[in-house]
């Protein structure tokens, strides 16, 4: 494989920008073209939900780095892509390339239906200013979604002294973190003030703007700030017709290929392939894989072999200001072991061991190196 002339990445944020840095670690010093949809520039997401909602310096420390690459950026919107003439349309211009990374990631997944104002979601930095705003003023809080973001949303809100409720069918975090976990995180959630609500079936949006939340039964719950939680899904609705995408985004392999030549992608826009059938498809948002990724993609590019895997899964979140990092496969479910600590104290290291060998890690509320809990979990 030849070196190519020039690098086209469409997505200027996590796995873009560690794309971009990767390929001038390895080498490259050909034409490396950006193209970002956010006015803001890059910038890091995940304080977002823990430190802007709360803090309005938090804004000034996001920073994700090009400048000092040596890359063109272009801050438009990518509208098409044709793979035989290998080009990029976008709202200004086109972008001829050599080699394509794909690193749109994904937007929020918004519940109401068409024609319903103002329903408020996270994902963008202008989503976190509007709703830190909002919470100025609010006097109750609605969060609908019990996942990761809608714990740290509700979490941000009763920092705030905002009474909230969170809403779902399921139990916090349970499906990822499994009962034993979900039971101790609801528990300081609740000593915390935040309530929750056991929807018995999908809730909707009630009003118009927004004001509250319909359950299944018709009851409405209503207040001043209702937040959708719903999840993200990838931004792929510029690759129409293009086939480099479904349902779930954008297929990749182990070496971030998309099969499609000269066409690679990264981050929360894909979806690893099925593995020889083993593995079901699944897409894995998380922040250490479109890092990963990102990396892989570009060796990719070069022709070169990948320094790791396109998966890490080291991940970690906020409940109700406490920390908890986890290595190893998710879901876990049953008991773990405990090494050290007592979640019901706030501070425990767990391990679940698998039957494959393999032991998934959580330190919750306890400062733990990432590298101490992946040795514990290999
Ligand atoms: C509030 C919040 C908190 C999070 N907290 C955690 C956490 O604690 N731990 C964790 O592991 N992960 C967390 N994540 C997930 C993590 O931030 C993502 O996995 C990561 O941002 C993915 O990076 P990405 O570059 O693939 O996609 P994104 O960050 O989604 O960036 C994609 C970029 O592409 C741009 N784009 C989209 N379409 C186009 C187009 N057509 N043309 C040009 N540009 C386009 C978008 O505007 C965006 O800037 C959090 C996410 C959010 C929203």
């Amino acid at each position: 494989m030849t070196t190519p002339a020039s690098v086209l990445i469409v997505g200027e944020s996590l796995a873009g920008t560690t794309a971009a840095r990767e390929l001038r670690t390895l080498g490259y010093g050909g034409a490396i073209t950006v193209i970002g949809a956010e006015r803001h520039g890059p910038y890091s997401r995940p304080p977002l939900s823990k430190t802007v909602l709360k803090d309005p310096t938090a804004d000034e420390s996001l920073g994700l780095r090009l400048d000092d690459l040596g890359v063109d950026v272009a801050r438009t919107t990518a509208t098409g892509v044709d793979v035989d003439r290998r080009v990029v349309t976008a709202v200004d211009g086109s972008f001829a390339y050599d080699a394509l990374i794909i690193a749109t990631g994904a937007e929020a997944r918004r519940i109401a239906v068409p024609g319903q104002r103002g329903e408020l979601v996270l994902r963008t930095l202008d989503d976190a200013r509007r709703l830190r705003a909002r919470m100025a003023d609010a006097r109750s809080a609605i969060v609908l979604g019990a996942g990761f973001l809608g714990m740290e949303v509700a979490g941000a809100c009763a920092a705030r002294g905002v009474p909230v409720t969170v809403v779902d069918v399921d139990r916090p975090l349970e499906r990822v973190l499994g009962g034993y976990l979900s039971a101790a995180i609801t528990a300081r959630a609740r000593e915390r003030g935040i309530r929750f609500h056991h929807a018995r079936g999908l809730a909707t949006l009630a009003g118009d703007p927004v004001s509250g939340v319909r359950l299944p039964d018709g009851t409405v719950l209503t207040a001043d700030l209702v937040v959708t939680c719903a999840g993200e899904s990838p931004c792929t609705g510029w690759l129409a017709g293009s086939g480099l995408a479904d349902g779930l985004g954008v297929g990749i392999d182990h070496a971030c290929s998309t099969g499609v030549p000269g066409v690679f992608a990264a981050g929360d826009v894909t979806y690893l392939r099925a593995n020889e059938g083993s593995v079901p498809p699944r897409r894995a948002p998380f922040w250490a894989n479109a890092v990963a990724q990102g990396r892989v993609a570009a060796a990719s590019v070069l022709g070169l072999p990948a320094a790791g895997p396109p998966t890490d899964d080291f991940f970690w979140t906020e409940v109700a200001g406490l920390a908890i990092k986890v290595v190893g496969p998710l879901p876990v479910t049953g008991e773990p072991t405990a090494r050290d600590g007592d979640p019901g104290a706030g501070r425990a290291l767990l391990t679940w061991d698998r039957p494959d060998g393999r032991s998934t890690v959580v330190a919750y509320g306890l400062r733990k190196s990432v590298a101490a809990l992946r040795a514990l979990a290999s």
